[in-house]
């Protein structure tokens, strides 16, 4: 049987400071699956690694792939679509498989853009890439499979969705081992720098789905609103076998809001606190108190990131955030009180289309209140599959779908606002950044509660290239 390519395509900002490459859970998820369909398969992380096109045409040529799958993110889809080019000149019988959530947005106009994709894989992919695998294995065309895009005839028929797995107990556990977690030291950013050994860091996902709608947001694109839970056994014995198999120390729960049913992250806790691992989530503000944090840090929780779209309460209403400016700032004390060595919290510049001055300085003035020691202030990027991009798309605010350019900083968007231009946009999105990591009563705290000279000068060097990166003022 010929094997399975499965390829993580590079975005724009591949290499640059501050960025966090990380196992793929989804190109792990389909290397369990097509082993279990007797499939051989091989993973290439071209995010975390970069993409050599020569080495790569002379390992399609040798491999001779039955499939190669490609995953991307809408700014890596140029790229991924040069991967898919490659494959189809040095191995032309290869189907070629565009997965993830541009993909699962626009699976049609994938297929028309990017010529050299036969497919593409929508929502959860897992149960339609196991049926694409059996296809594939007995020689059909791929149709009839829903969940799955493809071309037929010179037309591309898009299929029903799939309804998105209920049992998620039942699902294969990534197949890790395809690039095991020590690939990856190095590709974390700084906040999970602490004292103590190298990291181990590795991802794992407890549920899926996200009751939420922030207009932001595209995870719902893909996973849906029907939030699903693995059981806390199932959690548990999987990091018990990732710290005997791969010596894991860290790890990272991939879920959209880790602490939406608290009985559940109760339990997780108890069972955190007994393997001695740290972790590091993702919660909302209005889901946490004291009571709750502070149990979490005592069972490992490193980090925790907070979303805070906007710092005025008439902008999160408009997104459709469910909770309060107030409730921020209260869930962030309450962190810090609670002995979580790092608090971040992510804010956007542009995060509704209406927004105003006096809106993004009421952010900027959050940032500063708020306590916490990252600050990942960012583009508000209207990606395809978000409530976002249809506004933008409905008003004409999308200036040209040049995907490249759909990045939270580092260049003008192709995008304004009501208010802003793009350089608008990106000037102050630096100038946020800027001022926040180059505050020097700022960084004298942070040493105090990193307590480690080594750690802090680690952190500083990755801030000054990132800032460094970033428009001029
Ligand atoms: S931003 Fe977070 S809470 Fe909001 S919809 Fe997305 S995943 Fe859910």
């Amino acid at each position: 049987m010929n094997p399975i390519l499965l390829i993580n395509a590079h975005g724009p900002l591949h290499g640059q400071a501050f960025t966090c490459v990380r196992f793929p859970l989804v190109l792990g998820m389909l290397g369990a699956q097509a082993a279990a369909a007797g499939y051989h398969c091989e993973l290439l992380d071209f995010a975390a690694h970069g993409y050599d096109a020569q080495a790569f045409g002379a390992h399609v040529a040798e491999a001779a792939p039955a499939m190669a799958v490609v995953l991307f993110e809408t700014p890596a889809a140029p790229a991924a679509h040069a991967v898919a080019q490659a494959v189809k000149a040095h191995c032309p019988g290869a189907l070629t498989v565009a997965c993830g959530p541009h993909a699962t947005a626009l699976p049609e106009s994938t297929l028309r853009q990017f010529p050299s994709f036969d497919a593409a894989l929508t929502g959860e992919p897992d149960e339609t890439f196991a049926e694409l695998c059996r296809a594939v294995d007995q020689g059909l065309a791929p149709s009839g499979i829903a969940g799955l895009a493809y071309r037929a005839g010179g037309q591309v028929v898009v299929e029903a969705p799939r309804p998105a797995p209920d049992d998620l107990d039942a699902l294969p556990r990534p197949a890790r081992v395809l690039r095991p977690p020590q690939a990856y030291s190095g590709t974390f950013p700084v906040h999970f720098l602490q004292r103590g050994p190298r990291l181990c860091a590795v991802e794992v996902e407890t549920m899926r789905g996200c009751p939420y709608n922030c207009s932001f947001c595209a995870a719902n694109s893909c996973a849906g609103s029907n939030t699903r839970f693995r059981s806390v056994s199932s959690v548990t014995a999987e990091i018990e076998d990732l710290v005997e198999t791969f010596g894991a120390d860290t790890i990272v729960f991939t879920d959209p809001v880790f602490v939406l049913h608290r009985p559940r992250v109760e339990a997780l806790c108890e069972q955190l606190r007994r393997m001695g691992v740290r972790w590091t989530c993702r919660a909302a503000p209005h889901l946490v108190d004291e009571a709750m944090l502070a149990r979490m840090a005592g069972a490992g929780c490193r980090h925790i990131l907070f979303t805070i779209p906007s710092g005025d309460d008439d902008v999160l209403v408009r997104v459709n955030a469910p909770f309060t400016v107030d409730q921020a700032r209260t869930a962030m004390a309450a962190a810090r009180t609670a002995g979580i060595p790092t608090v971040e919290a992510r804010m956007f510049v542009g995060a509704h289309p209406s927004e105003t001055r006096a809106q993004v300085r009421a952010t900027w003035n959050l940032a500063q209140a708020l306590a916490i020691d990252v600050l990942d202030a960012r583009l508000a990027v209207p990606l395809p599959g978000s409530p976002l991009y249809l506004a933008m798309a409905k008003r004409s605010l999308i200036l040209e779908n040049q995907w490249v350019r759909f990045v939270p900083w580092g260049a003008d968007p192709p995008w304004r606002t009501e208010h802003f231009a793009p350089a608008d946009l990106a000037r102050m999105q630096a100038a946020m950044m800027r001022a926040f990591y180059q505050n020097k009563a700022r960084r004298r705290a942070r040493l105090r509660r990193l307590m480690s000279l080594c750690s802090w000068r680690l952190e500083n060097r990755i801030m000054a290239q990132y800032i460094n990166s970033l428009p001029k003022a």
